[in-house]
């Protein structure tokens, strides 16, 4: 409006219209129209080529719809982000980026769709009810930690941990405490359990302990440690025994739900990836892009996220780890295009650092 007002009073004012023709509704056009065998079939360049024709062919359609719509502008000449000028400018910047250092190589995790084998912007996420796996497992700590022992505890301790995605649990490499919240020693079917005093009678409830106990000191009082000063203590991974996992802390645990202890896994979560990055703890990503696990998911290995989760359910409960077992209703992230549950998972990407 400001444009035309202007031109029509005389002032020398052009408007150029432009399109953004690259991207994924396109693609998905494109991929709907041809169907799936067509499109498992044809080569990338076959499949650029029908993009931009489907790029040409609606910028015409929208242009004829705007000149009837009676809007002025440069319809001969406007910006499209696929002439080769504009391609030229981004390739420039993209060289002042690189000389400059800023341009890097790292890994990041985001959602991912492994029907449509791609990634996921949150524009693209569909928030649907799913129905997942609501588990307390127990980790086991290098040593008894020494307030617990003088107080009388003795034998092997854990931190119990929540999670409705066992699926992760081969990715585990920290857990993450509140720092300012009480943790406790729960003595209950011969286990030393570490999890937030605030949360003990929720999950006595959950998990149905009869009889349970708290570590307690000669006052008679529990003894508890904030989250902050169980920081550093070493464990067990759940599933991949081969490594040590760090007991870390973050703002981002809070006592709504679970144990007060979170199972992290960095390449798997976005709190989990920038925690983890605060504390320089190791990423692991076990699962490829169809979903599937990699040797590095250890025994898991082959299977899909899907199947493992009860695999990985039955074998924790072979190890004695498993502290209970129940089932969820929860809102989950699917595709937008398939409408199958997502998962959240580490890939390389580019970087421009800022
Ligand atoms: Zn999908």
């Amino acid at each position: 409006f400001v444009v035309k007002s202007h031109a029509q009073r005389g002032y020398f004012s052009p408007y150029i219209p432009g399109w953004d023709c690259h991207g994924q509704p396109i693609e998905h056009m494109v991929e709907v129209t041809i169907g799936p065998e067509r499109m498992a079939e044809i080569s990338q360049p076959e499949l650029r080529q029908l993009c931009r024709e489907w790029a040409e062919k609606y910028v015409d359609i929208q242009r004829e719809g705007f000149k009837r719509l009676g809007v002025n502008a440069d319809w001969e000449h406007p910006y499209l982000t696929f002439i080769p000028n504009y391609e030229a400018g981004n390739v420039e910047i993209f060289k002042d980026l690189y000389l400059k250092g800023s341009v890097y190589r790292g890994r990041k995790p985001i959602h991912w769709c492994t029907n449509c084998h791609t990634a996921l912007a949150e524009a693209e996420i569909e928030y649907g009810d799913e129905v997942s796996p609501s588990i307390y497992v127990k980790f086991k700590l290098d040593a008894m930690p020494g307030i617990f022992e003088a107080a009388g505890a003795a034998g092997d301790a854990y931190l119990l941990i929540w999670t409705t995605t066992p699926w992760t649990l081969p990715a585990n490499t920290a857990v993450s405490l509140a720092p300012e919240a009480d943790y406790v020693m729960v003595q209950v079917e011969g286990s030393n359990l570490i999890m937030a005093k605030e949360l003990v009678e929720t999950v006595a409830e959950v998990a149905g302990w009869e009889d349970y106990a708290l570590v307690a000191g000669s006052s008679g009082e529990p003894v508890a440690l904030k989250g902050k000063q169980l920081f550093g203590l070493t464990y067990t991974a759940p599933v991949r025994h081969d490594i040590t996992g760090t007991v870390i802390y973050g703002d981002h645990v809070t006592l709504d739900t679970g144990t007060g202890a979170v199972h992290t896994a960095p390449g798997h979560g976005q709190d989990d990836y920038l925690v983890a990055l605060e504390f320089d703890i190791p990423l692991l990503m076990p699962v490829d892009d169809n979903g599937v696990f990699t040797d590095e998911a250890g025994r898991f290995a082959g299977l899909s996220t899907d199947e493992a989760n009860p695999v990985i359910i039955d074998w924790l409960r072979e190890q004695g780890t498993l502290v209970a077992e129940k089932k969820i209703n929860h809102s989950y992230p699917h595709c937008w295009r398939c409408h199958q549950p997502v998962i959240f998972r580490a890939t390389d990407q580019w970087f421009v650092s800022m």
